[in-house]
């Protein structure tokens, strides 16, 4: 067992095409809480008699913005979160030219305040914002300051949207292709803070060629059979302790 740790850390201190897939429970350090932890029980399933999957859906946004708008900033946004020590220890493997991408299922921007640089967000960020008339490109500032129910643009008044997918879209085929021919490149995979059932981001995953899957979850996920490893603990622990060369 402690060989084979040993091991594993060396074929990671060795590797230079290492990518990283993540999900929610990559922020759950930094306070934001993730959907589908056995944890989690401060995630509301329900307001105003609507479920998350209705509240956050594109029909929603259209038709009930100041709902859509209350919901999201409330539960979406976290504009005080700040990267944990899995985002900076995946920023430091980038540095030092040992890993290749970040592909992240996460909309919070955390693993480029770390200092992240190759990030492929499947799901978009709440810091990218649009106006839907005119296109204008605004911060999350737009969004959590603005004193409307719904944050309108500031030269011709339209609805500003968050560029995050939303139920009922389609994710950014570019982004896809990217996260895509980083997995399909990658020596050693570890994946990391994911359910692995949230499609089709997680059927990624199929991309992967090598023979060096790891897996950092407090929960089963459905590819932990095909895992060289599983780690069951906190990924900010189980990163460092990897990151920890002799
Ligand atoms: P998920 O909520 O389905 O699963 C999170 C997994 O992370 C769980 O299996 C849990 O056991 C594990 N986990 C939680 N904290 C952990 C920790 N500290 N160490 C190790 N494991 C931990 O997450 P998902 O698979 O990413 O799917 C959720 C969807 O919701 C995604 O589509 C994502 O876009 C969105 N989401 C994003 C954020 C964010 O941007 N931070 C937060 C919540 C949800």
């Amino acid at each position: 067992e402690m060989k084979e740790l040993e091991e594993l850390k060396e074929h990671l201190s060795a590797s230079q095409k290492i990518v990283f897939f993540g999900g929610a429970g990559v922020s759950t350090e930094s306070g934001i809480p993730d959907f589908r932890s056995s944890r989690a029980d401060n995630h509301d399933r329900f307001y105003r008699g609507y479920a998350p999957e209705e509240l956050l859906s594109a029909a929603m946004l259209q038709e009930k913005p100041e709902i859509f708008f209350s919901y999201y900033r409330q539960h979406l946004v976290h504009p005080r979160a700040q990267p944990n020590r899995a985002h900076r220890v995946l920023a430091s493997w980038e540095d030092q030219g040992k890993l290749q991408a970040v592909v992240t299922q996460n909309i919070d921007g955390l693993h480029q305040e770390a200092g992240s640089k190759t990030v492929w967000e499947l799901h978009g960020s709440v810091h990218r914002n649009s106006c839907l008339a005119c296109g204008k490109s605004f911060g999350l500032k737009s969004i959590v300051e603005s004193t409307g129910a719904v944050p309108r643009c500031d030269t011709c008044g339209g609805i500003i949207r968050p560029r995050v997918v939303l139920y009922g879209e389609s994710l950014d085929q570019s982004v896809v292709e990217e996260a895509c021919r980083a997995i399909s490149r990658a020596e050693i995979l570890i994946v990391g803070g994911s359910s692995l059932v949230v499609h089709p981001a997680a059927g990624l995953l199929h991309h992967y060629r090598g023979d060096c899957l790891i897996i950092v979850n407090r929960d089963e996920t459905p590819w932990d059979d095909r895992a060289r490893r599983v780690f069951r603990g906190s990924i900010g622990e189980v990163l460092e302790e990897m990151a920890a060369v002799r």
